[in-house]
């Protein structure tokens, strides 16, 4: 047995031999409920024994029974009991020989050692497989799955979705969807609120889920929603905030987000019914999801039951690719099974369409494509998307992590297009930084040929195309084509992180009306949402959302700021009318041309033509697909530009603009900053 000498661990843990030792490739980890027995798996190669402990309630000195587990192969320890459990709650005492805490004066050092002492160390943790807890996530709850199912849910449908490329993806957080008065909403913070229907703001307009159906967004992204550790749930009308980028139980909600927290079973049905309504509504759901790292890596469930094995470790330090302090090992074959397991069971159990990895490349693409293979087997259409990056240095080998710049290498996984983002309105690392639509054209004509150059990449959704002049000339750190396909490409311009496309505005554009503002913004959309690739947006992009702090200054990282600052204001929906409509009319043009939902990078060299010769700061491009002919004008300048358009077979008409730009017979006199989208209507 390699295992009885653990001194090397970190060597012995990345070594093949233990993967074929120990790797356990069953899918019966956790709790298996029936009404006779409960089956309880746990994996621990390296415990000399593990108890497991039935209690009565989620939090309290309440122990009921406990029961020795019996270690099997793979270093699987299993109890059966033989009685109805259902609503009890359990733990497991890991017992680990040669262990010892590491005398540790800084916490992001690893806090375990195993030496050779003959101490034992006992560590009670909650099972990570655990599919339901109590009260703030401190114990495991036994329940029955098929009980948790509202009425139908068996024969929930998921809305229609025949490629990627349809997609329209609507970024938001659970609290802030719902908590302004001015959303008109019951179930305030909570899951629940995505299944209201009616609900008004102030001046009687339609707000939450009847305004993302007239909005047209076909996927509602939601910032984490499993079992997060900083909010106390066992506080609920104490104001609280966070994000949830600091998980606890991956495998089941968070519990703040239901309307009761102490019975696990409340969040999971509730889960699925915002799902279900959703569905319902012809929007598909989309989990924010961070594997990388865990909110501890000190006291999780992963380090107590198996020490230092689901963390990449660099000596005794942890390896801290997430910038939280510890980053997860997914190149191990337990913690790469885990992540698929998990994914699987949200997609399968609670009916998930599709999973956003926060900070991805601290993933390897090999777990990452196997992740990919098994959701195909379940539905195609579930999409993976992730931020191509890290947050910090890892051990993990560049090559092998799932970089942007190794997106070829996971063809089927889309990632956020950063360079597209940053060309349209300027990086998101400092404020005063402008893109194309909101001041960086007024600089010398060498970079303004290179952002041009940048813009014309930015439309291709990261495929490049041949009269993209991308060269080392121009500047070293020009992007390169970096995506397999369009549908690899994550359009956007704002997010949860930096600051709102508003503040960024606010920042770059200080000494112009707000017309100009209004204008900006109008462009910038109509950039990401008529570019090749998936568009994405923040909520309440759309109606200009601002985190203002006063004093001229803007929240870029809301993460724990109160609701003042993070909850949408539904009232904006009045104020910012003229806004909302151009997105509306975006995705509406999005969804009637297929020509802006290419799906190969062969269609977008072969059908996009660049427009040469029309003055420095214009883009413009011819779209074909199939019978549709588009014309696509973004002028950067201030002064219209007349524009001889190819003969039209039956006359341009004009579709969309964000101006007054006129068309007659092939001439378009393209008003001075503005977009205009002309379509041969002899299709
Ligand atoms: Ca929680």
């Amino acid at each position: 047995m390699i295992i009885e000498n653990l001194n090397n661990w970190s060597q012995l843990f990345n070594s093949k031999e233990f993967e074929k030792e120990y790797a356990y490739t069953g899918d019966d980890l956790g709790c298996t409920y029936s009404k006779d027995k409960s089956i309880f798996k746990v994996w621990s190669p390296v415990a000399s024994a593990i108890i497991l402990n039935i209690y009565e309630d989620g939090t309290g000195d309440n122990l009921i029974e406990t029961f020795p587990m019996e270690k099997g192969a793979k270093g699987v320890f299993e109890v059966t009991v033989n009685k109805d459990l259902v609503g009890k709650f359990y733990t497991y005492s890991v017992t680990i020989d040669n262990l010892e805490e590491v005398d540790r004066e800084n916490p992001d050092n690893v806090r375990y050692a195993y030496v050779e002492n003959g101490k034992t160390f006992t560590n009670e943790v909650v099972d990570v497989y655990a599919k339901a807890v109590g009260v703030n996530g401190e114990r495991g709850m036994i329940v029955d799955l098929a009980n948790t199912n509202p009425v139908g849910f068996d024969s929930d449908v998921k809305p229609e979705l025949k490629s990627f490329a349809d997609m329209v993806i609507y970024e938001v957080h659970v609290r802030d969807f719902s908590m302004a008065k001015s959303s008109g909403m019951k179930n305030k913070g909570k899951f629940l609120a995505f299944t209201e229907h009616g609900t008004k703001n102030e001046y009687g307009e339609s707000t939450g889920v009847d305004y993302l159906k007239e909005l047209g967004v076909t996927h509602v992204h939601l910032l984490p929603s499993y079992d997060y550790a900083t909010v106390d749930e066992a506080k609920p009308d104490m104001p609280q905030f966070n994000w949830g980028y600091d998980p606890k139980n991956y495998n089941v909600p968070e519990g703040s987000y239901s309307t009761n927290p102490f019975d696990g079973s409340v969040r999971i049905k509730e889960f699925k019914q915002m799902v279900q309504s959703l569905h319902k509504d012809g929007i598909r759901v989309i989990m924010d999801v961070v594997y990388n790292h865990t909110y501890s890596a000190y006291d999780s469930c992963f380090a107590g039951t198996v020490p230092n094995y689901y963390y990449r470790t660099d000596g005794m330090i942890n390896s801290n690719g997430s910038g939280c302090g510890n980053e997860t090992a997914s190149d191990r074959a337990m913690f790469g099974k885990y992540l698929i397991d998990s994914v699987v069971y949200w997609a399968k159990e609670y009916h998930v369409d599709g999973f956003r990895f926060d900070l991805m490349a601290v993933h390897d693409t090999d777990t990452m494509n196997r992740l990919r293979e098994e959701l195909d087997k379940i539905d195609k259409s579930i999409i993976i998307y992730g931020e191509g990056w890290m947050g910090g240095p890892s051990v993990l080998p560049f090559e092998k992590a799932c970089f942007k710049q190794n997106a070829k290498k996971v063809p089927h996984i889309a990632m956020f297009n950063d360079d597209i983002r940053d060309v349209i309105k300027g990086s998101v690392m400092d404020p005063e930084v402008a893109g194309f639509v909101n001041g960086e054209l007024d600089t010398s004509d060498e970079k303004v040929d290179m952002l041009m150059n940048k813009m014309r990449f930015a439309v291709t959704g990261a495929c490049g195309h041949s009269q993209v002049k991308l060269t080392d000339e121009m500047n070293g750190l020009l992007p390169r084509p970096w995506a397999s396909s369009p549908m690899q490409s994550i359009n956007y311009v704002s997010a949860h992180d930096n600051w709102t496309l508003w503040d960024k505005f606010m920042l770059t554009i200080k000494d112009k009306p707000v017309d100009f503002v209004m204008r900006a913004n109008k462009m910038a959309a109509a950039i990401y949402m008529t570019a090749q690739g998936i568009p994405f947006f923040q909520a309440g992009e759309e109606i200009g959302r601002s985190k203002p702090m006063g004093d001229g200054e803007y929240d870029e990282n809301s993460y724990k700021s109160p609701d003042s600052v993070n909850q949408i204001d539904w009232n904006k929906v009045h104020h910012n009318k003229e806004l909302l409509d151009c997105y509306k009319a975006l995705i509406r043009l999005r969804k009637e041309y297929k020509a802006f939902c290419m799906t190969t990078a062969k269609e977008v060299e072969d059908n996009i033509t660049f427009i040469e010769g029309l003055g420095q700061k214009v883009m413009a491009y011819e779209l074909k697909k199939d019978e549709e002919h588009l014309y696509v004008v973004f002028n950067g300048s201030e002064d219209a530009v007349e524009i001889t358009l190819p003969q039209g077979t039956k006359g341009w008409k004009m579709v969309f603009e964000t101006g007054e730009s006129k068309v007659n017979d092939n001439v378009l006199v393209c008003d001075g900053f503005s977009c205009t989208i002309l379509s041969d209507e002899g299709r």
